[in-house]
């Protein structure tokens, strides 16, 4: 934290902590008088119940969300025993009987569950159409108290969707009752791509300016706010607000933003609306309001930031929180400073509330001018009237939405629930703070944050995300404890610009050109040289001690990082990557070498076996991911101690040596020979062939299509090949499923990198209802011709270009049906390139068919509609390939039975189905998506398959186990006595690892000697 510049006022706020108290208790006392409000007691119910917070979650997302009544049913009769106390009897009653008629009567069961739902939650949210939207209206805006009304809405995947939001929002502009509205910026256009924020702001611009010019207009005028939502999007509100209201048109508009105090940068961001705006007045135009609130995204910020490996954005503490709205609110809350940026002090903690209230009764600002007092509607209303009452306004924020799509409510309900069920937070104990014990508890959290308040009264808190790509140093070597590294956060400002450089950077990069041509081999003498040079350097890296070995890839992983830029430069420019897709390659590259570095130190640590690094491996990697899977590649061999020839995919050549540079760089500081990984570019029919079938070389790490694996088995029968082999991947959606989550992920699992990855998903399979959702097939359809579709030195671009003019095979996926199939969305060549296509979406797939079983690697997904969920297993199962799959569902029993039976190496749940983690979330397939020992890339036994073992077993230390001892009892008389000993620690080893499986033992010991086997079969 720095040092403050910011100017105080006379009182501060921790001189009115009693005061403040006092006035809590005096609104409490008011409150008690007035009626309570029904439904609010049942939310207090809900609260208050241990299981009030997941029944209802469960509730909403299985009953109320299911479009198919009979999923719904399915749902209502798994969770309705466990319906809590809060519920008043009759429901409890309607509840359980509900759920044992739900499967015999659907139809009728399931709409009156949601509509009592819908009943309980009803003053929450209101009903968006007319006449009961106007009727709400006029019965909540009572004397003292003002609406701002905010539309929800189904998720915003598509262009199509945001439009239909923003003309829903002009159309509340319009109506003359209503003056206040809330709008985001998500809502207004299609998901875009972080690294493009400039013309992010552009586009946002664009599509808002309307918007406020129709609020400008309406009579009365109605005041736009802009919410704020997650991190991610706090630069982007900021730069929109600033730009749009800077135009001459709106120099005369008031209008609105919020900022959230769990947020230190929000601090630093007030200090910087106050100058715009102190301008902005000065020059003769209207103030801003400023709504300050806490935030109400932490868990999904939380979420974010482990996913990502991300510091978390908010404060640690809640009671840093706390001390940051009151630090903003003491700054803001000043005469001079409101008369350019008003305030909206919006929360429902009552103690925040009555201390703005005394702050501005002793810092001389009048109540009814440039401060609101804002809170939500439908919570705790007896307060919200009793702090009315005193402060003479209110607004309300109130949430609108259709009841066709209540269901989109959800989100902003459980952000409501989630919040009162944590009991950090004030809503806890809203309904109990006549309880002496509750109210302490709450007064105690608000003196200790006034207390830190004046303690840090000369700081100002700085942002937790401090990532700075272009100050980044790697001269010192990283931890050896390995943890994942941080992909490039594209919303912070110092990234976006280290960015924008790499893509500018893109069109005419010659990185890795100069290296290519060096190691260019054209002769079968060139490659006994390589052979010869590369095995030589083994005998050197085989001898290091595994300490050495291990720091060299770690260090291997830091020269990576250093140049993160020029290899997103270069695969960018070569293999037409976009920044979002080859920035996490990199860190999965960076991953690799440190991760497999930690490993290796474990090869001396395998009991009963020693390990004895092959003579050399040969590396070939393909060109779609060109960094991840080569680096991965080549430092799992060095990681097993063995010299590695690195020949890249032809496609990918130069984004190899720049990655080969780096592992040079490494080598060097050690002082080791640079051949340990020798690069060779080489024809693949010939002199690539003569490479992988030399006798010398003892492991062949392939990743490319099942074919090539094939072909290479062809050329060696002996072939000790490590493949990792096609996919054809499908993700399967319930009706029970989460559509708008659903859809996302099947978008950025089929498209991203134009569907060139081996784990796209190339088939989604809608089971019963789904397949005829309206809705999913409207959205699914806008969010992927939303998709920005260029080469990736457009920072806009989502969807790149596929590598080369496509082939015979993907052509015919690009343009040919099968009988009965039909494009929803027909790919189109885009440029005179051969390679830029719009992706493409057909349907009608039947099981069986070419496209069922074909691996297209391109943007094209097909459609399948299965009857029940088993038809769905079954047909992904007839695949002959079983790399990645995934269910979209929120039933557990589907998920497990889905599980249970399906045939891949990686499975994936309510959640996109590529993207692998070294060390989380291994990669590896089952069937023809792999060949070899089939351990997963980036997991714990990878490097086992890189080696040669000899038992040991004499080195175990002495186990006793019955069974074991019996065993060699019985075989002793027979064998030697020096073999005696390894077969007696062998099997009693055995009998400790495997200790059910008695036959496993037994296997051992035929494999030792035949003679034993024979002897030990004996009864
Ligand atoms: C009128 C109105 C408008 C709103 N508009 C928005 C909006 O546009 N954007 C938005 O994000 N929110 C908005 N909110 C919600 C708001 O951010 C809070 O989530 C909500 O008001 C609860 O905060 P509180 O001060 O009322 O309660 P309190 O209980 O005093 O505070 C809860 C806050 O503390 C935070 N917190 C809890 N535990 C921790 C922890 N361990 N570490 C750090 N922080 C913690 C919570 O995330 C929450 O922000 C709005 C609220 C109101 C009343």
């Amino acid at each position: 934290m720095h040092s403050a510049q910011h100017q105080h006022s006379d009182i501060m706020p921790w001189q009115l902590g009693d005061a403040a108290i006092a006035q809590v208790r005096s609104w409490l006392d008011v409150a008690a008088q007035l009626k309570p409000d029904a439904s609010a007691q049942q939310l207090a119910g809900v609260l208050k119940d241990p299981d009030g917070l997941d029944f209802t979650v469960g509730f909403v997302d299985r009953v109320v969300r299911p479009e198919d009544t009979a999923a719904a049913a399915e749902a209502l009769a798994d969770i309705a025993d466990d319906v809590p106390a809060f519920l008043p009897w009759y429901l409890q009653t309607a509840v359980r009987a509900g759920g044992k008629l739900a499967k015999f009567a659907p139809g009728i069961v399931v709409p009156a569950a949601q509509a009592a739902l819908r009943s309980m939650v009803g003053h929450l949210i209101i009903d968006s159409r007319d006449p009961q939207l106007g009727k709400a209206i006029k019965k909540l805006r009572t004397e003292g108290v003002n609406l701002n009304i905010n539309l929800l809405g189904e998720a915003i995947l598509g262009q199509q969707e945001a439009d239909h939001r923003i003309a829903a929002t002009l159309a509340l502009i319009e109506r003359n009752d209503v003056d206040y509205v809330s709008i985001k910026v998500s809502a207004t256009v299609a998901p875009h791509n972080h690294w493009a924020h400039d013309e992010a702001v552009d586009d946002i611009v664009e599509k808002l300016r309307p918007v406020y010019r129709a609020a400008m207009r309406a009579d009365p005028v109605t005041f736009i706010n802009l919410d704020m939502e997650e991190y991610k999007d706090l630069d982007l509100t900021l730069d929109v607000y600033r730009r749009l209201i800077s135009e001459p048109e709106f120099q005369n508009y008031a209008s609105g933003i919020v900022l959230q105090a769990y947020l230190p940068d929000a601090y630093q961001a007030m200090v910087e609306l106050q100058e715009f705006a102190a301008q902005r007045v000065a020059g003769g135009g209207a103030p801003i309001k400023v709504r300050v609130v806490k935030g109400a995204n932490l868990p999904m910020e939380k979420v974010q930031a482990a996913m990502r490996h991300w510091p978390q954005t908010v404060w640690p503490t809640k009671q840093d929180t706390d001390t940051n709205y009151k630090r903003i609110l003491n700054f803001a809350l000043t005469p001079d400073h409101l008369a350019n940026v008003r305030i909206g002090v919006a929360g429902q903690n009552l103690f925040d509330i009555a201390l703005a209230y005394l702050l501005m009764q002793h810092r001389g600002i009048d109540v009814d001018g440039a401060v609101d007092f804002e809170m939500l509607l439908g919570m705790a209303t007896a307060q919200a009237e009793a702090v009315r009452t005193d402060v003479g306004r209110l607004l309300l924020y109130t949430p609108v939405v259709h009841p066709d799509e209540f269901d989109v409510a959800i989100s902003y309900l459980v952000r409501r629930l989630e919040e009162g069920a944590s009991h950090e937070n004030f809503m806890s104990a809203v309904f109990e703070l006549d309880d002496a014990d509750f109210f302490a508890r709450e007064a105690d959290r608000f003196q200790a944050s006034l207390t830190q308040l004046k303690h840090d009264s000369e700081v100002i808190p700085q942002p937790r995300r401090t990532q700075n790509r272009q100050t980044e140093d790697f001269s010192n070597a990283s931890p050896s404890v390995f943890a994942n590294a941080a992909d490039s956060d594209p919303d912070l400002i110092a990234n976006r610009s280290w960015g924008r450089q790499i893509i500018d950077r893109m069109r005419h990069s010659t990185l890795g050109n100069e290296q290519v041509q060096k190691c260019t081999i054209t002769t079968e003498a060139q490659l006994e040289t390589a052979i010869r040079s590369a095995t030589q350097a083994g005998t050197v890296w085989r001898q290091l001690p595994l300490s050495t070995r291990s720091q060299v890839l770690i260090r291997i992983g830091d020269h990576l990082g250093q140049v993160r830029g020029d290899l997103i430069e270069v695969m960018g420019s070569e293999t037409g990557k976009t920044i979002d897709q080859s920035d996490p390659e990199v860190s999965e590259g960076i991953d690799f070498a440190r991760y497999y570095g930690e490993q290796c130190l474990q090869l001396d640590q395998v009991p009963g076996a020693t390990p004895h690094p092959v003579g050399l491996t040969v590396a070939t990697p393909p060109w779609n991911f060109p960094m991840a899977i080569p680096t991965g590649s080549v430092t799992a061999a060095l990681a097993a101690g063995s010299p590695v020839i690195f020949k890249p995919a032809p496609q990918a050549q130069r984004t190899a040596a720049v990655i080969v540079e780096a592992m040079w760089a490494a080598l060097d500081e050690f002082d080791l020979p640079r051949d340990v990984v020798t690069f060779v570019i080489a024809e693949e029919s010939t002199i690539g062939s003569s490479l992988v079938t030399d006798p010398r070389v003892e492991r062949v790490i392939l990743t490319g299509g099942y074919e090539t694996a094939q072909l290479f088995k062809n050329l060696r029968a002996d072939m000790p090949l490590l493949g990792e082999t096609s996919g054809k991947n499908a993700v399967i959606i319930t009706p029970s499923a989460d559509l708008d989550l659903a859809v996302a992920d099947v978008v950025n699992s089929s498209f991203s990198h134009a569907g060139q990855k081996c784990s796209a998903a190339s088939l989604v399979i809608l089971v019963g209802q789904t397949a005829r959702s309206q809705r999913f097939h409207r959205q699914l359809l806008d969010a992927v011709s939303s998709l920005v579709v260029d080469h990736p030195d457009n920072p806009q671009a989502q969807m790149g270009p596929v590598i080369h003019e496509p082939g015979e095979k993907l052509a015919r996926g690009l343009t040919e049906l099968e009988e009965g199939q039909r494009w929803h969305l027909k790919p189109r060549e885009l440029d005179s390139s051969g390679r830029l296509y719009s992706p493409g979406i057909r349907s009608g797939i039947k099981p069986g068919s070419r496209y069922h079983m074909t691996e297209y690697f391109g943007p094209i997904l097909g459609v399948m509609s299965a009857d029940t969920l088993q038809d769905a297993i079954d047909w992904v199962n007839a695949i002959p390939y079983g790399l990645t799959s995934g269910i979209h569902s929120l039933d557990p029993e589907e998920i497990s039975t889905w599980s249970e039976q399906i045939t891949a190496g990686n499975l994936y749940i309510n959640r996109g189905i590529t993207g692998a983690i070294v060390r989380r979330q291994p990669f590896g397939g089952w069937k023809q998506s792999s060949i070899g020992p089939g351990a997963k890339a980036g997991g714990p036994n990878y490097l086992l398959g890189l080696t040669n073992w000899s038992d040991n077993p004499t080195t175990l230390p002495a186990i006793s186990d019955q069974q074991a001892e019996d065993l060699t009892d019985a075989a002793a008389q027979y064998i030697p006595n020096e073999d005696l000993v390894w077969l007696s620690k062998a099997v009693a080893s055995d009998a400790v690892v495997v200790e059910p499986f008695l036959a496993n033992v037994i296997f051992r010991i035929c494999r030792l000697k035949s003679i034993c086997c024979a002897i030990v079969l004996q009864p």
